[in-house]
C-alpha cells in the first residue's frame, strides 16, 4: 500500500528540492545533472541564477548554524552576544540561531 521512498525520491527532478546537492554541483558539466531527462537539465540550467542566490542564503544560514554550534560548545548559546542576557526560550524555538536579545538585534551587525 505504501509507496517505497526510493520511488518518491526518483520522481523529483534536480532543483525541485532546495538544498539538494548544493555541495557538489556538476559545474563543469551542467548537463550531467540531466541524466536522460533533458527537460529537467534545461530547467536546472535556467534556474541556475536563482539557485545561486538560494545557495548564498543557504550558506549564510549554514554559517549561522555553525556559529550556534560553537556557542553550544563554549556554553554561550542562548545568550545575547552583546549584553549576555539569556534569550527568550520561545524566541530560540522560533530562531534557534539567534545571537542577540531584542534590544540588540536591530543594532548588531548581521
Ligand atoms: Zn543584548
Amino acid at each position: 500500500m505504501s509507496v517505497p521512498s526510493a520511488v518518491m525520491e526518483s520522481s523529483l527532478r534536480p532543483g525541485d528540492r532546495p538544498g539538494d546537492r548544493h555541495g557538489d554541483w556538476p559545474v563543469e558539466e551542467p548537463m550531467a545533472a540531466a541524466g536522460d531527462d533533458l527537460d529537467a537539465g534545461l530547467e536546472a540550467v535556467e534556474g541556475l541564477e536563482v539557485d545561486l542566490l538560494t545557495l548564498a542564503s543557504i550558506e549564510a544560514e549554514l554559517d549561522e548554524v555553525e556559529r550556534a554550534l560553537v556557542r553550544l560548545d563554549d556554553g554561550t548559546y542562548g545568550r545575547c552576544e552583546v549584553c549576555d542576557t539569556p534569550l527568550d526560550e520561545a524566541e530560540l524555538v522560533d530562531v534557534p540561531m539567534a545571537r542577540h536579545c531584542r534590544d540588540h538585534r536591530s543594532t548588531a551587525p548581521a
